[in-house]
């Protein structure tokens, strides 16, 4: 399983690298609130059935959230988001490496997508990740995280994955944030603190990425007004 023997070499460098510019674990930890994370895991350990619903997106999305939670690193408390940040995972890392990396580093974000395209949930929309090491950033920021397709010193993204990230960003901008995508609210990491992450692969192909997301925009947001054939009408009550 040499795949498998990848990802456990990347978490492992993930988890040691012990400086704050790169990788799922790249929180500033001076800029760390605290968690208010309150050990109600034993509580309801069994939370099959109640687990935290992941967005409703178009695609599947494995769900991690409330595994995350569990590891306190994470402040749930709700913002107003207006911008979505990308992140490189510094490795070649699963959905299951990730959280295994967060839940050792005091780090988290909003989502993964994998080598395949593939899209986890860790944290909520409208939360607070430790994610981007500033404060304003994580308030009002959604990160996404992506896995590397070849490590330093390009860590390049294949196409696959940063096309994926794109497409929800593009998702998040109409669903959540009501705002078209552009240079001034689709961010890397580095626009918040001092790190390559996501890298510069990432940084050369910025415009396709921006693109791609506005493609991705505009197809959901003119989805958007169609009502569903079982949805509530509220029309008549509106009307008074
Ligand atoms: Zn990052």
């Amino acid at each position: 399983m040499p795949e498998k023997n990848v990802g456990d070499e990347d978490v492992k460098a993930a988890i040691e690298r012990t400086d704050t510019g790169d990788g799922p674990g790249t929180d500033n930890l001076d800029d760390l609130p605290e968690s208010d994370f309150v050990g109600c895991a034993e509580d309801d350990a069994g939370a099959g059935p109640q687990a935290t619903a992941t967005i409703p997106y178009d695609c599947p999305v494995a769900n991690f959230i409330d595994e995350l939670s569990a590891t306190g690193h994470v402040t749930h408390t709700s913002y107003k988001k207006t911008s979505v940040t990308l992140h490189h995972n510094a490795g070649r890392l699963s959905h299951q490496d990730v959280l295994d990396v967060w839940t050792v580093r005091p780090a988290s974000a909003h989502f993964d997508v994998d080598a395949a395209g593939a899209v986890a949930q860790y944290v909520k929309v409208n939360e607070y990740a430790w994610a981007v090491g500033n404060t304003a950033g994580n308030q009002s920021s959604i990160s996404i995280e992506m896995a590397n397709a070849t490590l330093a010193p390009n860590w390049t993204v294949g196409e696959a994955t940063w096309k994926n990230a794109a497409r929800l960003a593009g998702w998040l901008f109409a669903e959540v944030i009501g705002e078209r995508p552009s240079r001034s609210n689709l961010f890397y990491h580095h626009h918040w603190s001092s790190t390559v992450c996501a890298g510069p692969y990432m940084d050369r192909i910025y415009d396709e990425v921006l693109a791609a997301a506005q493609v991705s925009y505009d197809h959901f947001k003119d989805a958007h007004p169609t009502p569903r054939p079982d949805a509530e009408p509220v029309a008549v009550e509106r009307r008074r």
